[in-house]
């Protein structure tokens, strides 16, 4: 007689901070979780595939999901739409999976709106320094661009307090197993639970009825 629902649990964090490599090794070592596919108007990288990592569509599809109501959040984020389908997050909450959503901070603070119950999270790196050094690694990105999302990351600073939670990729395996205790940590509180007082007094009630 505990909670049924699934909870929604949003990841934001600074591009290089390590979300998706979190997401990717939390995923092959728990159950019970489901990680939503957004759509995005923009083009696959290399490895990157339509239906795993994203839905990729063109603007006009995009904009049609828009119109119908098809999305619960979007955003335009350098130059680019990105937003998450409705259908998939509202049947795995009522499945009673919880959902995950990897999304930056505007869509995240939209979410805060529509669902007061979801958890979010945000991850960075333990330092700046480390920040650039892994986006440098990373050699997928010129300096220029490397240092446009310094920049970014400078406003998103701004709104962590916003978060429920924050998450410091230092060590990943750690990182992952404190994730997964934050989303443990969720499901025992008691707001979420909220039949089990009535269920409990019911039983034992009838407990002590049938020995009396
Ligand atoms: P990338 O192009 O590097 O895959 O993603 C750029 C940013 O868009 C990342 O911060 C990512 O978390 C965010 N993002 C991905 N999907 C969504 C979405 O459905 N909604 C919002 N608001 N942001 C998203």
């Amino acid at each position: 007689m505990t909670d049924q629902k699934g909870i929604l649990f949003v990841l934001s964090g600074f591009s290089g901070a390590g979300k998706g490599t979190i997401m990717k090794s939390f995923f092959e070592q728990y159950e019970g979780f489901v990680l939503s596919i957004s759509a995005t108007s923009r083009e696959p990288r290399e490895n990157e595939q339509h239906g795993v990592h994203y839905f990729f569509v063109t603007r006009e599809q995009f904009e049609e999901r828009i119109r119908t109501g098809n999305l619960i959040e979007y955003t335009e984020y350098q130059g680019n739409y990105y937003g998450t389908p409705r259908d998939f997050v509202v049947e795995n909450l009522e499945k009673g999976l919880d959902v995950f959503l990897e999304i930056e901070v505007e869509g995240a603070e939209n979410i805060r709106k529509q669902y007061p119950d979801a958890v979010t999270i945000f991850v960075s790196t333990p330092t700046p320094q480390e920040l650039q050094k892994r986006l440098r690694g990373r050699g997928t990105n010129t300096e220029e661009q490397i240092r446009g999302r310094l920049k970014r990351a400078v406003e998103e600073a701004k709104i962590i307090d916003n978060y429920d939670y924050l998450l410091i990729n230092d060590d990943l395996d750690e990182c992952v197993r404190a994730l997964y205790e934050i989303t443990q940590t969720e499901h025992r509180r008691q707001s979420r639970n909220p039949q089990f007082d009535e269920w409990f007094r019911s039983e034992l009630t009838q407990m002590l009825e049938a020995e009396e």
